[in-house]
């Protein structure tokens, strides 16, 4: 079993002591061993970290951008061996490891805009002589922690941003799939970025809570679940840190009458099975405004989740792969026992599934329930695996109010042919990404990614415009070149026009 190494300061350094196993989920099989970052290994990227801020933070933006540029295009040229690498340790499908890896090079492209994006702001002949502007500064050190459902696309919302705008950044990515995020670090390295500006930091609490409390680092990003977003957040802002915290969902999709059900069908199932369930922004809930809709969609529901092709990620032309773990296997079909016992008709069964070949796999299959009721834990906990709740509602207002009750507010759609409905939903609904007939409306680049309520903590959502406001501070510079031989006298009073 290989052993994957932290990436410190342009090296490659492997540590003995505490160490995970990484797992193929498609197999069952342990494939890698990870060590735990110590305290003291996670000082040293700090240390790295620090040395390269002053050289980096005067680099042009230009530069930095050209260095980005380079990064795109290697991460084009490594699209299949990326994929792989994902699908291997995730369990998600190449076409979907590929189509995340896409997502997150856009947040590149997005980077190279630098000298636009941190042209900033002046003001001629504010008072007399006196110009005035304002300037995007780096921070320093920030550092990122992410979750294993998006190994490539979370960490490309942070440290590309953060980079470009003149930071240094220590990634801590999840301990159960971190190959290809190492590779795609290490293949921003080879697209010319100074050592120490960028390292990668395997870890669990103990590295994560070293990287809170150190004083150099300025920000933490963080992605991942709500419990552990709120302790980021509050353990880092009690430290007088800037956290941006994005934590669990439960995204639900509205099914108006006058929806067109075949197309709402199609995308529901991508939506709500798609990586397993494994996405933030997953649907996890179908809200049926009738009981005609709700009879119609579950329906046209259960023979195409019967007929979802699963199997090894790295398999072609697959729905599904497995879980992440058996844990995660286990915790899902936990919650399926549950809403059982609570009442809800277990409409498809996933549970018990084989894959030929892969008995050993941490394999669910698709599951469906209907006449699940908000007090159910299967309504009101997220569960991140392949399981769709039908909730059924007498009205459109009935139904957003079920959602803004809710304690997320990640993501949300709506199904409907009627333009004033939509509006309504858009204006009124709790949630930070509304879609319209779109089921897993993820921001492009340019705009930024966050939910409301439990769903993130903090003020700034991540990447896009708000992600160069987390990652640099304002400074206000006003100047004044009195022309010469003039003399300026005393003002005692508060200066102004
Ligand atoms: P997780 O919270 O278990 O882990 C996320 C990160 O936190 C990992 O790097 C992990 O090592 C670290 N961590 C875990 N326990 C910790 C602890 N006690 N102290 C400090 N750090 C700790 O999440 P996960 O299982 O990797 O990812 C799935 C979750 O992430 C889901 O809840 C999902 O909704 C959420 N998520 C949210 C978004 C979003 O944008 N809102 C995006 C992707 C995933």
């Amino acid at each position: 079993m290989s052993v994957i190494p932290h990436l410190i300061n342009g090296e490659l350094v492997t540590e003995n002591g505490r160490a995970v196993d990484v797992f193929n989920p498609s197999t069952g099989q342990a494939i890698h061993k990870l060590p735990l970052a110590t305290r003291e290994t996670i000082q040293s990227a700090i240390d790295a970290a620090k040395a390269a801020f002053p050289a980096w933070r005067n680099t042009p933006p230009a530069k930095r951008a050209q260095v980005m540029f380079r990064f795109k295009q290697l991460l084009e040229q490594n699209e299949a061996r990326i994929s792989q690498l994902i699908s291997e340790e995730h369990g998600k499908t190449l076409e979907d490891a590929t189509g995340e890896l896409k997502r997150g090079i856009e947040n590149v492209e997005f980077a190279c805009a630098a000298p636009e994006i941190l042209k900033g702001e002046y003001s001629r002949n504010v008072g007399p002589n006196i110009d005035a502007w304002s300037d995007f500064q780096p921070l320093g050190v920030v550092a990122g922690i992410t979750p294993f459902n998006f190994p490539a696309m979370v960490p490309l919302w942070m440290y590309p941003l953060a980079i470009v705008c003149g930071n240094c950044f220590i990634l801590k990515p999840s301990e159960r799939d971190p190959s290809s995020t190492l590779l795609i670090a290490q293949l921003l390295l080879e697209a010319g970025l100074p050592k120490g500006v960028l390292s990668v930091v395997h870890g669990d609490k103990t590295a994560v809570d070293a990287l809170i409390e150190a004083p150099e680092v300025k920000a933490l990003s963080f992605v991942g679940s709500t419990p552990i977003a709120e302790y980021i957040y509050s353990e880092g802002t009690k430290r007088g840190k800037r956290v941006q915290a994005l934590g669990g969902a439960k995204n639900h999709a509205v099914l108006m009458p006058d929806a067109d059900l075949d197309n709402a069908v199609s995308a529901l199932m991508g939506a709500a099975y798609g990586s397993c369930g494994e996405r933030c922004m997953a649907i996890s809930v179908a809200v049926c405004v009738g009981d005609q809709v709700a009879d119609a969609l579950v329906a046209k529901l259960v023979p195409q989740i019967k007929a979802l092709k699963i199997g090894a990620g790295t398999s072609c032309g697959l729905d599904m792969g497995p879980l992440v773990t058996g844990q995660a296997r286990d915790k899902v079909s936990g919650y399926v026992e549950d809403g059982v016992a609570a009442g809800a008709t277990l409409v498809v069964d996933g549970r018990g599934l084989t894959v030929a070949g892969h008995e050993e796999g941490f394999f669910l299959g698709g599951c469906l329930f209907d006449n699940v009721t908000p007090e159910m834990r299967i309504y009101k906990e997220e569960i991140f695996g392949p399981v769709l709740c039908v909730v059924r509602v007498n009205s459109l207002e009935e139904a957003m109010q079920l959602i803004n009750d809710h304690e997320y507010g990640n993501g949300t759609c709506i199904f409907t042919r009627d333009g004033e409905a939509a509006r309504l939903f858009c204006d009124e609904i709790e949630v930070g990404m509304v879609g319209v007939n779109v089921p897993l409306p993820v921001p492009v680049a340019y705009h930024s990614f966050g939910g409301w309520k439990r769903s993130l903590f903090g003020d700034l959502h991540a990447y896009g415009p708000d992600g160069v406001r987390f990652y640099t501070r304002r400074k206000a510079i006003t100047q004044r070149w009195p022309q010469r031989a003039s003399h300026e006298a005393s003002q005692f009073a508060f200066p102004s026009l």
